[in-house]
């Protein structure tokens, strides 16, 4: 058996995190991201919602660089 094959039993993490971060944990939906970037701040504010059950994640900011 060769396992680096890429067959589904060997699970990739990355992915699953991405998955798990993009999916409401309510439905089951797709999640939309937005993200604003405040120029001024040198800021940018990732929000996330769900428009099947408009449920909104937590905002992630990031410091630009
Ligand atoms: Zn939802």
């Amino acid at each position: 058996m060769d396992l680096q094959r890429g067959f589904p039993t060997v699970p990739r993490p990355n992915e699953d995190i991405i998955e798990a971060l993009t999916t409401c944990c309510v439905c089951g939906g797709k999640l939309v991201f937005k993200h604003e970037t405040d120029f001024l701040a040198l800021q940018v504010v990732e929000k996330g919602c769900c428009p099947a059950c408009g449920i909104k994640t937590k905002e992630n900011s990031f410091i630009l660089q």
